[in-house]
């Protein structure tokens, strides 16, 4: 999609540091870490939030959660002490990129409630 900073990222217009990435997904070091393990994981079609997820996008959807979170947490280490997946979705819920995408937070003992 024009103008989606994330769309750039997964056709690689714009750099970032990418720790994974297959047909359907790529994975990729937040900006601006909130945590010591902090990536992104998106489609790498443009899909806008988990609300505009289609019947056609199951396969897409389970091979995220089921293959790419948890070999990605494995892999970055944060698997034996726990990890936390957020995927901020509309105004409300604080998501400013409008392209789907689950936060991979690790490293440090995280709080609850989020503010
Ligand atoms: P949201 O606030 O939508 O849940 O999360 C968007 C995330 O994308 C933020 O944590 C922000 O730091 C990150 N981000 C925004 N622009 C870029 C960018 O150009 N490159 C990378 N690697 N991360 C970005
Ligand atoms: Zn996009």
């Amino acid at each position: 999609m024009a103008d989606c900073i994330f769309c750039k990222i997964a056709q690689k217009e714009i750099p970032s540091n990418l720790v994974y990435e297959d047909d359907q997904v790529v994975a990729f070091k937040d900006l601006e870490p909130q945590a010591p393990v902090h990536v992104l994981i998106i489609p790498k079609k443009h899909v806008e939030s988990v609300l505009a997820f289609t019947k056609e996008d199951k396969d897409l959807a389970a091979h995220i959660l089921v293959d790419v979170i948890p070999q990605l947490a494995r892999e970055l280490g944060v698997d034996e002490k726990g990890f936390r997946v957020v995927t901020n979705t509309g105004d409300e819920g604080g998501q400013s990129v409008k392209h789907l995408h689950f936060h991979l937070l690790g490293g440090r003992s995280l709080q609850w409630p989020p503010g």
